[in-house]
């Protein structure tokens, strides 16, 4: 079984190691014998429309409304997303999916519209460690790190990936959102390093499969390190 993997924009989205999310999704591909055949996109290339999955990482105000509208101009990551391709966004990849999301004018940037979210601007600016406790299928404490200033407003077709423990997420007590295939979230790390439970639900949409998780120490052991720091 072959994964189309697509890595969208890295040079523009790209922040705080968001890149080895890649890394680490061709990591834990290996380890479930799947082959993953990873494509990466620059603005300016279109954007393949029949890939199993695509991973947006986080990006600077200027850099992600440019991101934004190279896409929206684009078109094909809105189709593939609504055909049920499975997608990961950091960050401001996250907030890009949604209807409009902040920059640097008084007008808001419009999103993708793949998620039912919002995103203004929180008081203060967030920067830290953020832990939060993800529901099912994932049921587990997710950890990263998060930097941005929005705070992002969930409509009912959006569900909360998880509900802060530590930190501001969201900015309302919840932290990313999911639907169908899609996630979003505020934790950088990378954050598949930090959570590989997210990348094998990530890696079993894709396939079109539910994988058993596979645990591997290190990865345990540096997860309950990065969460002592939060929650003691
Ligand atoms: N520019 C966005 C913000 O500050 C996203 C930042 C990021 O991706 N780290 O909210």
């Amino acid at each position: 079984m072959s994964i189309t993997l697509v890595s969208i924009y890295p040079t523009l989205l790209g922040t705080y190691g968001d890149g080895g999310n890649v890394m680490a999704l061709q990591h834990r591909a290996r380890l479930h014998g799947l082959e993953v055949d990873v494509v990466q996109v620059d603005p300016g290339d279109p954007v393949p429309e029949a890939a199993d999955l695509y991973v947006l990482g986080g990006g600077e105000d200027s850099a992600q409304t440019a991101a934004a509208s190279a896409l929206r101009a684009d078109g094909a990551l809105k189709r593939a997303a609504d055909n049920g391709a499975a997608v990961l966004a950091i960050c401001a990849g996250y907030q890009l999916l949604g209807e409009y999301f902040p920059d640097s004018t008084s007008t808001p940037t419009p999103g993708l519209e793949i998620l039912d979210i919002r995103t203004d601007r929180l008081p203060k600016r967030a920067v830290g460690e953020l832990a939060a406790t993800a529901k099912d299928p994932l049921d587990q404490i997710l950890t990263g790190y998060e930097n941005h200033a929005g705070a992002t407003h969930l409509g009912p077709d959006a569900t909360a990936l998880g509900v802060v423990r530590s930190g501001i997420g969201n900015g309302d007590g919840s932290e990313g959102a999911t639907a169908g295939h899609v996630i979003g979230t505020y934790l950088h790390g990378p954050c598949l390093a930090r959570n590989p439970q997210i990348a094998d639900l990530l890696l079993g949409w894709a396939a079109g499969t539910r994988l058993t998780f596979i645990e591997e120490p290190e990865v345990t052991q540096l997860r309950e390190e990065r969460l002592r720091t939060v929650l003691g």
